[in-house]
């Protein structure tokens, strides 16, 4: 199998970043803090953050989240100057990390509209949205380089579950066709394929010999899908990750170290 590696601000369910780190088996506050919202000056930008004062928290901590941006958690009793010391000692780190953060975000949920351009199989399409399509239903169809979708009403979860729908339908369709282009230099004997969307996942090869695979690859470049496709191909001979599996794929994907590495840097950014 080939993991997704672990997401980074993915929504505000990703791991918030924070200074001190977070040590591990740290809990969340039983009682909710007071909270207010202010502003500072912060290397020569208005920052506004939010104020959260703990009773529980021993020591200041910065925490910032993709949705909510700075909060700054104080126990009770902090001075003002304190937090104002805090901030500007630490004034490089947080603008790093909002810009980051904010950078990170605009990759993950950009708004699906007409006339955005998606990536499929390794090309750019771009969507033309219709309305109209009865209540439920949708309907897509390629013509050239745009996507036709026709949804019932022009929302963004209508259009994102059609799109995610036509996409894992088109997977199966891929899928069996790059298996049998990866599976020429190998020749090995597979058993079903499913499509999934596992969350930390890009494939995996069953005991049985059935492969599993990822519709969100349908948004990688080609050589990265079929660099994962090979991947669980090798499984079939090596259920490991053995130098002998790494061999074995770089017979039929002498890049494979180009594409795993794009997997780990792109990963998070397979979703629309
Ligand atoms: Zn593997």
């Amino acid at each position: 199998m080939d993991k997704i590696p672990a997401a980074n601000g993915e929504g505000d369910r990703g791991a918030p970043m924070a200074y001190p780190p977070a040590e591990s088996g740290r809990t969340a506050p039983r009682t909710p803090p007071t909270a207010r919202t202010c502003s500072s000056v912060i290397a020569g930008a208005a920052v506004t953050y939010t104020l959260r004062v703990s009773a529980r928290a021993r020591s200041l901590r910065l925490v910032i989240r993709p949705a909510s941006g700075l909060e700054v958690v104080v126990p009770r009793g902090t001075p003002a100057h304190e937090v104002e010391r805090v901030l500007r000692d630490k004034a490089r780190w947080i603008t790093r990390t909002l810009a980051r953060v904010a950078r990170e975000s605009a990759v993950m949920a950009p708004a699906l509209a007409d006339g955005s351009i998606l990536a499929f199989v390794g090309r750019p399409l771009q969507l033309a949205i219709r309305t109209g399509a009865p209540a439920g239903r949708f309907h897509a169809a390629i013509s050239g380089e745009t996507l036709q979708l026709t949804v019932t009403r022009d929302t963004q979860e209508e259009v994102r579950t059609a799109l995610e729908a036509w996409y894992r339908r088109q997977a199966a369709r891929v899928f069996a066709e790059r298996l049998a282009v990866c599976n020429a230099a190998y020749g090995f004997s597979y058993g079903r394929v499913s499509i999934r969307e596992q969350k930390s996942r890009w494939g995996s090869c069953s005991r049985r010999g059935n492969l599993n695979f990822n519709w969100r690859l349908l948004l990688a470049p080609l050589p990265v899908l079929d660099y994962v496709v090979t991947h669980e191909l090798a499984h079939l001979k090596e259920p490991n990750h053995s130098p002998r599996f790494w061999a074995l794929v770089a017979a039929a994907c002498p890049e494979y170290q180009t594409q795993r590495r794009w997997l780990r840097q792109h990963g998070r950014e397979l979703r629309f």
